[in-house]
C-alpha cells in the first residue's frame, strides 16, 4: 500500500474538518520558516538513518518492528487532532473507541463481556496496575513470580511495598510447578504472576496447571502476557501451529483474574500501546477518585476513573481500532495468520539449526523466539559464551548482508541439561536470541541461518577460547 497516498487523504480529510469551524488566525509566533525546517529536518532525518533496519527480516534481534501502515494511518489522523482519553469530554470519539478495542482484546482471550479495562502506556503500566489491585485485595501477602519473568515485576513489587518471591524455572525456562505448590502451602502468596511468552526465551508458563494449584489455594492469578498474549487467537482455533500444550494453557487465559498484552508488540502498534484487563469489573472500585478538573458531561464511566495514568493519546486507541477494521482478532484473517507465520519462521529455522553442524538450538520455539548458540571447538560454558558474543557482533557489522540477533544469558547449568557434553566453566553463559516476529521472517530465514553458518566457519579458526 502506497502510504504516501493514504497520508495525503487523512490529512485533507482533518484539515477540511477544521476548516468546517470557522477560520481565524493563526498566532504569528507558531510560524516557522520552511527554510529552517527544511535544514533541520534533513538534519532530523540523516540521524534517523542510525537506526538498525527493524523492519527488515535480516533484523531479527529484540522485540521491535515498525506499526502496520494502517496503525500510522490511524494514529496520525487523530493525533492532528490529539484527544486525550483521560476522560471522554478529552475526546469522545476515541474514548468509545478505546472501550471497543478493549472488548476486542478481551473477546479474544475468551474474558466474560462484563470485563474490566482500558489501554495504558505499555506492558509495564499494565503489570503495574494489575499488582497494584492485587495489593489492593491482598495487602499483607506476597507476589510470586518465575525467575525468567520480566524484571519489572521485581521492581514493581518494591515500587508497592510488596513482599516479592521468585520462584524457579525448569530447564526450559517455564515456572516450575512443584515449587509454585510448595510456596502457595506456606498461605503466604496472595497472587501469583504468570508469563505467557517469556521475554528471553519466549516460552509460555504451565497456566492451566498453576491456576488450579491458585485456586485451590485461593490466589489471585495474574497473567503478563504482554508478548504472547494475541497468541491466544490461534490457541482458540480448531487447528493451529500452536503445540497442544501451549494452546491449552493460552485457553487458560480466560480465566485468569487479570492479563497484561501488548498491542505494541504484536498487535502491530506503535509504541505506546499496551493493555491491562480484569475479569472482575468489581476491581474498578479500587481506582475510584473525585477529579474536580475533569469528568462534566458525562454519567458514563470515564477511562480516566479505572487507569492510574492520567493523559493518554487518544491516537494509540484510533489507530488500534483502525487496524482492527481490516486486520481483525481472527485465526483465519487479519492478525491470525501474520501470527500463524512467525511461528512457521521460528519452526523453519530451528529445523535448519537442528541440522547443521556450527549452530545448535537451546531449546525447540514454542512461540516464534529463537535461541540458540554457535558450536565452538571445545564445549565449554566460557567458549560458547565468547563465541556466541563474537557472532553477533560480527553478524551485526558485517557491511553487506548484516543479520542483527540479540544475546541472552542463562545458567550453564540448565543448558547442560540438553547438552550433557558442556563443560560448565563458569555460572552463565551467553547464547543467541532472536525474535522472529515479523511475517516475512518464514521465507527469510533460510537467508539467516546460510549467513550465520559462514560466519562461524570463518570465525572459528582465528579464535582461540580459553
Ligand atoms: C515487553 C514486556 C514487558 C514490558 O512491557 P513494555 O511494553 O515494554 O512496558 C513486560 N513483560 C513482558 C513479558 C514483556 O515481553
Amino acid at each position: 500500500m502506497d502510504l504516501t497516498v493514504w497520508l495525503s487523504q487523512l490529512v485533507t480529510a482533518i484539515r477540511h474538518w477544521e476548516a468546517s469551524w470557522g477560520a481565524y488566525m493563526p498566532h504569528p509566533a507558531m510560524r516557522v520558516e520552511a527554510e529552517a525546517l527544511q535544514t533541520a529536518l534533513e538534519q532530523y532525518l540523516e540521524r534517523l538513518r542510525g537506526n538498525y533496519p527493524f523492519f527488515h527480516p535480516r533484523y531479527a534481534g529484540q522485540m521491535l518492528k515498525p506499526p502496520h501502515p494502517v496503525a500510522v494511518i490511524g494514529y496520525l489522523a487523530a493525533q492532528l487532532i490529539n484527544p486525550n482519553n483521560h476522560a471522554l469530554d478529552g475526546g469522545p470519539p476515541t474514548g468509545q473507541m478505546e472501550k471497543e478495542v478493549v472488548q476486542a482484546l478481551a473477546a479474544m482471550l475468551h474474558f466474560p463481556e462484563t470485563a474490566l479495562g482500558h489501554l495504558t502506556g505499555g506492558g509495564t503500566m499494565a503489570n503495574l496496575e494489575a499488582l497494584w489491585v492485587a495489593r489492593c485485595l491482598h495487602p499483607d501477602r506476597a507476589v510470586a513470580f518465575s525467575q525468567e519473568a520480566h524484571y519489572t515485576h521485581a521492581r514493581m513489587s518494591a515500587l508497592l511495598q510488596l513482599e516479592a518471591i521468585e520462584l524457579p524455572v525448569d530447564a526450559e525456562g517455564r515456572m516450575d510447578l512443584e515449587a509454585l505448590e510448595a510456596a502457595l502451602r506456606t498461605g503466604r502468596i496472595g497472587t501469583v504472576v504468570l508469563t505467557a511468552g517469556t521475554t528471553g526465551r519466549g516460552v509460555v508458563d504451565p497456566i492451566a496447571d498453576a491456576l488450579r494449584l491458585c485456586q485451590d489455594y485461593g490466589c489471585r492469578v495474574h497473567v503478563d502476557a504482554a508478548y504472547g498474549g494475541f497468541f491466544a487467537l490461534l490457541a482458540h482455533a480448531q487447528a493451529s501451529e500452536l503445540g497442544e500444550a501451549t494452546a491449552r494453557h493460552l485457553r487458560a487465559l480466560a480465566a485468569c483474574d487479570s492479563v497484561a498484552i501488548d498491542p505494541h508488540k504484536h498487535g502491530l502498534q506503535p509504541y505506546g500501546c499496551g493493555a491491562i484487563l480484569f475479569r472482575d469489573p468489581s476491581v474498578g472500585r479500587f481506582y475510584q477518585h473525585d477529579s474536580p478538573y475533569t469528568y462534566f458531561t458525562s454519567e458514563a464511566l470515564h477511562l480516566g476513573e479505572i487507569s492510574l495514568e492520567c493523559s493518554r493519546p487518544g491516537a494509540a486507541a484510533g489507530a488500534l481500532w483502525l487496524t482492527l477494521q481490516v486486520l481483525p482478532l481472527a485465526a483465519d484473517r487479519g492478525l491470525g495468520p501474520i501470527l500463524a507465520a512467525c511461528l512457521r519462521a521460528a519452526r523453519r529455522w530451528a529445523a535448519l539449526i537442528e541440522a547443521s553442524e556450527e549452530l545448535r538450538l537451546v531449546q525447540l520455539p514454542e512461540l516464534d523466539i529463537l535461541t540458540f548458540y554457535p558450536v565452538p571447538p571445545s564445549l565449554t560454558a566460557s567458549a560458547v559464551d565468547a563465541l556466541s558474543q563474537r557472532l553477533f557482533q560480527v553478524a551485526m557489522e558485517e557491511p553487506e548482508d548484516p543479520v542483527f540477533l540479540s544475546v541472552l544469558r542463562l545458567q550453564a547449568e540448565g543448558l547442560r541439561v540438553r547438552y550433557p557434553a558442556l563443560v560448565v566453566d563458569r555460572p552463565q553463559v551467553r547464547v543467541l536470541r532472536s525474535v522472529l516476529m515479523k511475517p516475512e521472517h518464514e521465507d527469510y530465514v533460510p537467508h539467516l541461518h546460510e549467513r550465520l553458518q559462514v560466519l562461524v566457519r570463518r570465525l572459528q579458526p582465528r579464535t582461540s577460547y580459553a
